[in-house]
């Protein structure tokens, strides 16, 4: 599936679920830039490609089969993996790029952009705050570049992640952070469940909205009270609605919004917009 275009080879495919993948990707003879953690990289492939796992057409059907799709997604592999990057991604069942990047296999090449970009990282939290995680579906990737590359010289700050998913197969990194939570005194995880009546076998975990787990004080337990603006930052990544809400629930207990021009606690990653 050559193209001209085409620059990086996929090395591993892992199928979390029919709808789920994990795909490392290896540059074809290029040396992968230096990144923080949390940033994105955009791949692409064209148009030509079939599309896997969905019967319904896409909303924006390429013009040009030929020419590439290209779309951003959260590096997942630690940055000091240096010999491929690992993104996870989800099947959205209208979309031009997911179906067709969920088809691809190892040895199948694609485009990969030769510059990570993006504000989400650790970077403009203070060493003394502790951080949190909060995501829904695919918009854990980020957060486990971050633990991934942390826990190499230990953790410095506390760290949980709030993961909110429809079913239990759809928490891709659930053993690694478990084991994590297990073995760590600095690190909690927290999944939680949308769609617990419809498992195969009983789920004892926490059930609702990730929102629901932070309002009803899942974490304060773990870390003998509850996350305050002085002593916390909050990351939210994933589904806007998600992202809405929390902001707001935060902001209702003074947080305030991250930017470039007025430092605050909230920082937000929004992978697509609610039409
Ligand atoms: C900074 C950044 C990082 C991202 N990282 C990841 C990642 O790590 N993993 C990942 O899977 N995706 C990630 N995304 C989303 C990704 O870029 C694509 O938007 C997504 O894969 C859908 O692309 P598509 O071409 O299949 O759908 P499109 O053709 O772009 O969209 C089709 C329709 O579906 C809607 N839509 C798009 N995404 C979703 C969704 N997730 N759920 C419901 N509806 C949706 C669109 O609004 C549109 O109406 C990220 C986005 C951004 C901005």
């Amino acid at each position: 599936m050559a193209t001209k275009q085409s620059n990086a080879t996929v090395s591993q495919r892992i199928e979390v679920g029919p709808e789920l993948i994990k795909l490392r990707v290896v540059p074809d003879g290029w040396e992968l830039p230096d990144f923080t953690p949390g940033q994105f990289a955009t791949l692409g492939v064209p148009g030509t490609l079939p599309r896997i796992g969905t019967d319904l057409p896409e909303d924006r059907p390429p013009k040009d089969p030929e020419k590439l799709i290209a779309r951003a997604y959260s590096i997942a592999s630690s940055s000091r993996a240096k010999e491929y990057v690992e993104f996870y991604i989800g099947l959205v069942h209208t979309g031009a790029l997911s179906p067709r990047l969920l088809g691809l296999k190892p040895g199948d090449r694609l485009w990969m952009s030769e510059k990570f970009k993006g504000m989400f990282t650790l970077q403009e939290v203070p060493e003394e705050c502790n951080a949190v995680l909060i995501a829904t579906g695919t918009g854990v990737a980020p957060y486990m570049s971050m633990i991934r590359t942390e826990i190499a010289s230990g953790l410095k700050r506390r760290f949980a992640v709030f993961h909110g998913a429809y079913h239990s197969t759809d928490l891709g990194y659930h053993s690694e952070l478990q084991t994590l939570d297990a073995v760590s005194p600095q690190f909690t995880y927290l999944p939680t469940l949308s769609h617990p009546h419809e498992e195969l076998t009983p789920w004892n975990g926490h059930t609702g909205f990730v929102q629901k787990l932070w309002t009803d004080g899942a974490l304060d337990e773990a870390w003998g009270g509850h996350p305050t603006p002085e002593d916390t930052h909050v990351f939210l990544c994933g589904h806007p609605l998600m992202i809405e809400e929390m902001t707001e629930i935060l902001e209702g207990e003074g947080f305030v919004k991250h930017s470039k021009k007025e430092p605050g606690q909230i920082h937000a990653e929004q992978y697509f917009v609610k039409l």
